[in-house]
């Protein structure tokens, strides 16, 4: 029988798009080859971070490329294993910190950030799930700028729309007590969020779509066409209207399969979950150590770094111990008992813009969206519903797979 809509991949982006597909009166069926939602999605910092409006290729790393090829234990790390692999990705890298493409690309992350917060309200006030959603904003806290350099950034962010605040280290803690004194500055984004379990919220929205009727499928993906014949891992073909795939970092063999060359790599990321809750109450990220604490359902989560290994690697346990470290120096009081260290793939275009568009005659698009997956989740999908069935194209013509 020939399917209406074939979503492969159940990821938060997966899980959002089945559900504006259903919103539009589509049948859908999501194949996943795991349950819904364990994957990247369950691991990430829960940071709905729509004031990340500029795309990671900022001349500024330049300085840091040989710290991050010599330091196992920064922020930014190529292992040397995987140095030659990750190199043609670097190229477009480098070619996208030009000021022309960086514009253009901080014009499109701007506009998908822009629409995030109220796409995901839509969703989670629709599918009865509003208690995942934590709208306190965030603070980015330094401790060795100057207030004239931290001054300068709010500058920045406002010149893109980003409402937020200057506070100085006082007010950072009027804010939030728990945070140590080396804090001296903070930046607070008084339009973000946060949700306090992302694997719940995953879940939380598989259960809805499964009572409205979208079916679920386990099972490994091994082809897809452009003219929406998908092959599974156990032999079965299937025909569908529409395939969209939203297999994350797994995307690329896939898109290649439909003739899609998309320069897709993994930045892989690290957390630590703490049982113990640090007492903040809103995610705080620090600007001089590159990575960010949110308070969660079951403790306090630390995560963050960016390592180029791939996707077969083991992961290296010192990427996620390094992060306590980091969390004591922040918050004085944080205990390490009880520590689980996870590992997760975020699935990177060079120039920060996920790959939303078609991919075919019946073939569509919905991955790439690197340290912003959660974030942007419910806005792609809503846009990409749009493209479908109402031939609204225009508006994800900037994240076309036809672009590279
Ligand atoms: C440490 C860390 C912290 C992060 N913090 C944040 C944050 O605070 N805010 C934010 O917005 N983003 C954050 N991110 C990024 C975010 O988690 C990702 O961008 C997002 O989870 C990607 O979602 P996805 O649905 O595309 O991919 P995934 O969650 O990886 O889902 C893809 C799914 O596709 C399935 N799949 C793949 N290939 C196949 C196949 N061939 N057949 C069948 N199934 C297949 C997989 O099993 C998986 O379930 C963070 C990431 C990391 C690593």
């Amino acid at each position: 029988m020939k399917q209406d809509v074939v979503i492969i991949g159940a990821g938060v982006v997966g899980l959002t798009t089945a559900a504006a597909m259903q919103r539009a009166g589509r049948q859908v069926l999501l194949i996943d080859r795991d349950e819904p939602g364990v994957g990247t999605s369950s691991g990430n910092a829960g940071h709905f971070a729509t004031e990340q409006v500029f795309p990671l290729a900022d001349p500024a790393l330049l300085p840091k490329v040989p710290g991050m090829l010599l330091d196992p234990l920064g922020p930014f790390r190529i292992r040397l294993s995987y140095l030659w692999r990750a190199v043609p990705w670097f190229v477009r890298f480098l070619a996208n910190m030009l000021p022309a493409a960086r514009a253009r690309n901080t014009r499109a992350l701007r506009a998908l950030n822009e629409a995030s917060m109220p796409a995901w309200q839509r969703l989670v006030t629709e599918l009865n799930l509003a208690d995942h959603l934590v709208m306190k904003g965030s603070l980015l806290v330094f401790e060795n700028a100057s207030v004239q350099e931290v001054q300068e950034k709010v500058k920045q962010y406002t010149r893109e729309g980003v409402a937020c605040r200057y506070l100085d280290g006082d007010e950072v803690r009027e804010m939030e007590p728990a945070l140590s004194l080396t804090v001296r500055h903070g930046i607070w984004f008084t339009e973000t969020g946060h949700t306090p379990d992302p694997y719940a919220l995953s879940v939380g929205i598989w259960q809805q779509l499964a009572s409205l009727g979208v079916a679920y499928q386990q099972c490994d993906v091994s082809r897809v066409s452009r003219e929406g014949r998908v092959v599974l891992a156990d032999g079965q073909e299937l025909e569908a209207e529409q395939v969209i795939v939203c297999a994350g970092a797994f995307s690329r063999p896939l898109a290649e399969q439909a003739g899609h060359k998309v320069p897709l790599d993994t930045e892989r990321g690290y957390h630590l979950m703490l049982p113990a809750h640090s007492g903040l109450s809103r995610p705080v990220a620090s600007a001089d150590r590159s990575f960010i604490i949110t308070p969660m359902t079951q403790g306090t989560r630390l995560a963050g770094t960016v390592e180029f290994a791939g996707l077969k690697a083991p992961m290296d346990p010192r990427r996620a111990d390094i992060l306590f470290t980091h969390g004591k120096a922040l918050l004085p009081r944080l205990e390490r008992e009880g520590a689980v260290r996870w590992m997760g793939y975020r699935p990177s275009l060079p120039d920060s813009l996920p790959v939303v568009g078609k991919g075919g005659e019946r073939l569509w698009f919905n991955f790439g969206h690197q340290h912003l997956g959660l974030t942007q989740a419910a806005a792609s999908a809503e846009w990409l519903s749009g493209a479908i069935v109402d031939g609204e194209e225009e508006r994800v013509a900037a994240y076309s797979p036809s672009r590279f």
